[in-house]
């Protein structure tokens, strides 16, 4: 069974707009589905004007407008404003016979509007919006079955503002899953100590690149780098400090390799480089950048100055060898460079 009233409406000018906020729909374009509700509207009531008027803080704006070619007045010429403080459809017989109205341009206008019927459109917690109106050119009357379709209507009003809340909802949960899925994936390639790529991205890497490496038939080198005596670096400073160095390595590397050139955290305090398009010779360079760097980039906050040093293992990437041989024979270089002092790159 229809209700026969709209239930009682809560206008509270504050509380009322935060409230019509939410919805998101002031200022955005006319739709058909308000559209025809306001038509329903006017043909129910026999009017040649019918509105869905929603009270902004210094204005009320036309979701949608039927015989009437304005998208808002100023609050002050507002019928409505009056209409969403008290229950049920608020009518006025004869704007013009009305103190409170016959000053409203629409009242004072050529062709004037003299007959208003508005039922509130209260929000489902009792927050009164706005009204769904209709207004004639003369003074009249509203039938009391035709209050009762002008309020089952504005029912449906704050049915369609619910549903576009809850589609906008929707829509705003997708993008924040979206980046959500997006940063995951993002810290499934990454170690979050250094951001370098992580051992398990950077072997899929070196998969593709061997590929293209076999197509291509270009030169490439891999660089396996282990931080010498590190675990003094921890016994002596703490954990924390290694953490710093493990950072500054990885910030040093950034600013060595260049662009095309891609380094990982392959373990520990262990860093594997690809430098694709790179001959050995032009590798070891680049090696050599690395440990110069680390003469002049000490530990941040530690006294006296600490710079690490570093061995590697340096050898070129053939494509047609199967990746863990490369990298063993790297491991087996980089051991070399170790026995042989550190601080020192051994070639392959
Ligand atoms: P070598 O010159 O032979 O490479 O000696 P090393 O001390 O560097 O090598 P070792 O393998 O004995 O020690 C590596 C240390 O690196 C031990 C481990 O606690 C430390 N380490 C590994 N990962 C981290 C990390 O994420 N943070 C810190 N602070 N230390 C780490
Ligand atoms: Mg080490
Ligand atoms: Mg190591």
């Amino acid at each position: 069974m229809a209700e026969t009233s709209s239930p009682v409406a809560l206008y509270d000018e504050a509380a009322s707009l935060q409230a019509l906020q939410r919805y998101g729909i002031l200022d955005t374009p006319m739709e058909p589905a308000y559209d025809d509700l306001a038509g329903i509207a006017a043909h129910v009531c026999e009017a040649p004007v019918a509105l869905i008027s929603l009270l902004d803080s210094h204005r009320q704006w036309f979701k949608a407008s039927v015989g009437l070619p304005l998208r808002e007045t100023p609050l002050d010429q507002s019928v409505c404003r009056y209409a969403v403080r008290q229950p049920g459809v608020f009518i006025v017989p004869d704007l013009a016979k009305d103190a409170r109205f016959a000053h409203f341009s629409i009242v004072t206008q050529e062709n004037p509007l003299r007959f208003y019927a508005g039922a509130p459109l209260v929000t489902p917690d009792g927050y009164a919006l706005g009204t769904l109106c209709v207004l004639d050119h003369r003074p009249r009357h509203l039938s009391q079955k035709a209050q009762d379709m002008l309020c089952a209507l504005a029912r449906q009003v704050i049915r369609l503002l619910e549903l576009k809340r809850a589609n906008d909802r929707q829509g705003q949960m997708l993008v924040e899953l979206e980046e959500a899925r997006r940063q995951m994936a993002v810290l499934a390639h990454t170690d979050v100590l250094t951001g370098l790529a992580n051992r398990r991205s950077f072997t899929a890497r070196l998969l593709q690149e061997q590929a293209l490496l076999r197509r291509d038939g270009e030169p490439a080198c891999l660089l396996m780098m282990d931080i010498d005596h590190f675990k003094r670096v921890n016994d002596v400073h703490g954990h924390h400090v290694g953490d710093q160095a493990l950072q500054l390595f990885a910030t040093l590397c950034r600013d060595v390799f260049r662009a095309a050139d891609m380094v990982s955290r392959w373990g520990g305090e262990e860093f594997l480089a690809l430098l694709p398009a790179t001959r050995v010779e032009q590798a070891q360079a680049v090696a050599q950048r690395v440990h110069d760097a680390l003469t002049t980039h000490p530990v941040p906050g530690v006294t006296p100055p600490l710079a690490l040093t570093v061995s590697m293992g340096l050898s070129n990437f053939d494509p047609l060898r199967p990746l863990d041989i490369t990298l063993r024979a790297l491991d087996s270089a980089l051991y070399a460079a170790k026995r042989e002092g550190r601080n020192r790159t051994v070639v392959v």
